[in-house]
């Protein structure tokens, strides 16, 4: 599809975030809504989730978006007329230390009163759930029957898919080089494939966020760190197992990314310790992808600070799959009617202040839950 010339709305990036905003944003019968794709849908970091769901969050604001998302994909097929293969197989969370169980119980206190189904249950019934599992060294577990997996990619087309049937528009192929910026106010976007004019201008380009703000002078604090997840072969005595080393690392880069084989071995230790029967288990392969990590590992939404008409839905670390729901929502309701119907202040694009590009360290080293 060629670009057209005038939009009310430019999306960069047709990740599951941007194509999420477009489909809300044609839903409340925004027109003119375009989205630029300088690959194909969904090929950047959506493509690498491992499709993890869960309600087990800190903060009430992205526990009422796990919920939401919870709702979407139990009625995704109806509503978008695309499979999610939506599973609620659980989240189990195994706890080997007093200082863990502590933060745990006070977030599950948190989650609870919010309606989230979440309890801690003892080693013995951790292995009643998975016989082959190693308990002898933990303390406690966290279930939450509630959370579970789909597919990113399914879920993505089912938003672009609805997004261009209520008239959006997604353009593939084409990358976004300028961002038209006067008097304070953004103008419109340049591209490979010419200029288009729009008052409003959204930044969702995954992992190369920061780059994409440079382009509107404007400093986003996101830093692209690298996650391997390796496989196991599947066979019918042994479910598939995806085994992740946990490494958040700085490789430079926001594009390609290699895999670092020599992450092997050392997951492979570790997944023993826990599974036992896994030393039985043949690795069938991998893959590495981009975490748009942020430095307190939660997202940037809403206005850009000093550039009017610019907006970031950016920095979703390892939740973006998950909450591209609800973030899709909050941001058409903050274009249409000019506020978003739940308070936003945790993901305040000025939290990190003027100079957001000092503070990428934060990460190093720092396991999280995807
Ligand atoms: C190994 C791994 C496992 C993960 N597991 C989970 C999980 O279990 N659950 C979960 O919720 N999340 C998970 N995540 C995180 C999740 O993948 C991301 O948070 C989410 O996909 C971000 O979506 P996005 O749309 O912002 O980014 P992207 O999918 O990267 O989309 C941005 C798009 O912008 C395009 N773009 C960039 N610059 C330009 C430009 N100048 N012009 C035009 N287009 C441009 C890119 O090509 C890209 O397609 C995981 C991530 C990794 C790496």
């Amino acid at each position: 599809m060629d670009q057209p010339k005038t939009a009310s709305v430019v999306i960069i990036g047709g990740g599951v975030i941007g194509c999420s905003i477009a489909y809300h944003l044609a839903r409340r019968g925004q027109r003119d809504v375009v989205v630029l794709e300088r690959e194909t849908v969904g090929s950047g970091t959506t493509s690498k989730a491992a499709g993890g769901i869960r309600a087990q969050f800190p903060t009430e604001t992205e526990i009422r978006f796990s919920l939401e998302s919870l709702r979407v994909l139990q009625n995704f097929t109806e509503e978008f007329g695309i499979d999610p293969g939506f599973k609620q197989i659980g989240y189990l969370f195994l706890i080997s230390e007093e200082e863990n169980l502590r933060g745990f119980e006070t977030r599950i206190a948190l989650q609870r009163r919010l309606g989230v189904d979440v309890r801690i249950i003892t080693p013995k019934d951790a292995q009643a759930m998975v016989p082959a599992l190693r308990v002898d060294d933990l303390i406690a577990a966290v279930w939450g029957p509630q959370d579970g997996l789909a597919g990113p990619a399914e879920v993505t087309q089912g938003f672009a898919k609805r997004a261009r049937e209520l008239g959006a528009r997604i353009v593939e192929g084409v990358e976004v080089t300028a961002i038209d910026v006067a008097g304070g106010k953004v103008r419109g976007v340049r591209t490979t494939q010419g200029d288009i004019s729009a008052p409003i201008v959204i930044n969702a380009a995954g992992p190369t966020a920061a780059r994409v703000g440079r382009l509107a002078g404007v400093p986003v604090a996101v830093f692209p760190r690298r996650r391997h997840i390796f496989f196991t072969e599947f066979r019918k005595e042994m479910e598939q197992v995806l085994l992740s080393p946990g490494d958040v690392e700085d490789i430079g880069q926001d594009q390609e990314v290699p895999m670092d084989w020599g992450k092997l071995d050392e997951t492979v230790t570790k997944a023993v310790h826990r599974l036992p029967l896994l030393e039985r288990a043949k690795i069938a392969g991998g893959w590495a992808g981009l975490r748009p990590l942020t430095p307190d590992d939660h997202a940037i939404i809403g206005p850009a600070p000093g550039v009017e008409g610019f907006f970031l839905a950016v920095g979703f670390c390892g939740h973006g799959f998950q909450h591209s729901p609800m973030t899709g929502r909050m941001v058409a309701e903050w274009i249409v009617d000019g506020k978003p119907s739940m308070d936003l202040s945790l993901f305040d694009p000025a939290r990190f202040g003027k100079d957001a590009r000092l503070s990428g360290d934060a990460h190093k080293d720092k396991p999280d839950a995807e």
